[in-house]
């Protein structure tokens, strides 16, 4: 079996396959596996730094079982109840705490309490509950083609309810504006976290590098299962004909096996099929995609500047603020801050010196200690293409595990899970192409 690609995806389906006893060959262009998800040591400070702060919650069961496998379940912390503290420049600070309660009185215990809202609009949030509650398959057809922001107009969302709650959390988990972004999508992230178990809302805070969360565990455990694992071999071209793949090219030479998942983008998979395989009706769609930006600002203080161990900012450029300091436990004088902006794609091409600029600048009246701190050290990450744009015309074009070509299957975070472009998505897709694979082995 062939593995194009070692990022979440490739290491999922490879972590699957291994285990089913499967010999498999994974190739990877990087000198490391990952992909967008990765983190190393920064030159300066010696810390650990993620090319994006990532958060994960109790809903990703299948990222929970992928750790559990790999034997890193342990180096993340899920949250008892789910609990969220909003800070806001003019407004000052509140939580979303929720009680421990069974779903979905836990997440009404906090949304009813939530500060940043008057108590008639936490009223109106029971609407979005109700629509919650509803048969999914007619609410599913309802959303398919509507926005967030139609969706939120159409249940009655006042503007408070919208800025102070939904477009952090609609922002961060689907990646663009919410004027573009799915509705469908937005309702099944808020079904798989609000609705079912309590935990599922729950977040999942690393506290190690996302490498050593979730990539080098499975290296280790791959390697122990025999998996050949190829890194700086990038694969140039997908080669086949009616019958299916024949080889891949990489560095120069064809390599062949029975079965081959792709668990590249789909910007990457596009430039890499022979023009055969492009016209196949689930590959013809690829270039109907489009990719958005997140931005992450990595700042060091020479002092400790803030307490919690992360924030979500209203009402400002920068979205999330993590105290890495304190959840990777490091004890020094100087702490570690990374910002996350998320659907950056108006600010993305500013340079970097500016976007600290800005960032500075709404620090010093969110957190006011940053006032007298010293910047030491900054490191600024783009991710120009950290995500697909899950607009509701793309929703529906997603391919799922079969490509119509027939050894070849899909994996990665943009295949049709059902859910938007994260780790469980990339984890899920991993698992489901090797089910593919093996259904079709029978
Ligand atoms: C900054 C940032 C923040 C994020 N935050 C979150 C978050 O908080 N929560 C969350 O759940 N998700 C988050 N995500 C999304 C998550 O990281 C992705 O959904 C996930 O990593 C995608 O994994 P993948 O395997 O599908 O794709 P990728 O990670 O892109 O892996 C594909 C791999 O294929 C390799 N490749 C490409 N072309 C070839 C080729 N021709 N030959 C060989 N190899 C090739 C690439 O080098 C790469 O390693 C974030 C992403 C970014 C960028």
């Amino acid at each position: 079996m062939l593995i194009i690609g070692g990022g979440i995806s490739g290491l999922s389906a490879a972590v699957e396959l291994s285990s089913r006893g499967a010999s498999v060959l994974l190739l990877e262009q990087r000198p490391h596996l990952g992909g967008r998800t990765y983190s190393f040591k920064d030159r300066k400070t010696g810390d650990s730094v993620d090319n994006g702060q990532h958060l994960l919650m109790g809903c990703y069961h299948e990222t929970r079982r992928y750790l559990e496998i790999i034997d890193s379940a342990h180096l993340a912390e899920l949250q008892k109840n789910l609990r969220i503290d909003f800070i806001h420049a003019k407004k000052g600070s509140a939580a979303l705490k929720c009680l421990a309660l069974p779903a979905p009185l836990h997440v009404l215990s906090g949304l009813l309490r939530l500060k940043t809202l008057s108590f008639a609009n936490r009223l109106k949030l029971l609407r979005i509950g109700t629509e919650l509650l509803a048969a999914s398959s007619v609410k599913e057809s309802e959303l398919a083609s509507l926005t967030v922001d139609q969706w939120l107009e159409k249940c009655g969302q006042p503007e408070e309810n919208r800025k102070y709650l939904w477009d952090i959390i609609a922002v961060g988990s689907l990646n663009d504006e919410t004027s573009k972004v799915s509705a469908l999508l937005f309702y099944r992230v808020l079904k798989a976290a609000f609705l079912g178990n309590r935990l599922n809302a729950s977040l999942l805070v690393p506290r190690v590098g996302l490498s050593e969360l979730l990539v080098h565990p499975a290296e280790e455990y791959l390697k122990q299962k025999g998996v050949v694992i190829r890194k700086g071999a990038e694969v140039q071209k997908i080669e086949g004909g009616r019958d299916g793949v024949m080889a891949v090219v990489c560095n120069r030479r064809r390599e062949k096996a029975r079965s081959y998942i792709s668990a590249i983008p789909y910007f990457a998979l596009q430039s890499v099929l022979v023009d055969s395989f492009k016209s196949s009706p689930s590959l013809a769609r690829l270039s109907r995609f489009q990719s958005s930006p997140i931005i992450t600002l990595h700042l060091w203080f020479d002092r400790t500047v803030m307490e919690q161990e992360f924030v979500a900012v209203l009402d400002s450029t920068v979205q999330w603020i993590f105290n890495k300091s304190a959840l990777l436990g490091i004890q020094r004088k100087d702490q570690q801050l990374s910002l996350v902006i998320s659907a950056a794609s108006k600010i993305v091409n500013l340079p970097k010196e500016r976007l600290v600029r800005i960032a500075l600048n709404e620090l010093s009246e969110l957190l006011p200690h940053t006032r007298e701190a010293r910047l030491v050290h900054s490191l600024v990450i783009k991710e120009k293409r950290a995500t697909f744009s899950p607009v509701p015309d793309v929703i529906s074009l997603r391919p799922g595990t079969r490509s119509g070509i027939p050894n070849l299957f899909l994996a990665g975070d943009w295949t049709d899970t059902g859910f938007p472009a994260t780790i469980e998505g990339a984890v899920m897709s991993g698992r489901k192409a090797v089910e593919e694979v093996f259904s079709l082995l029978r």
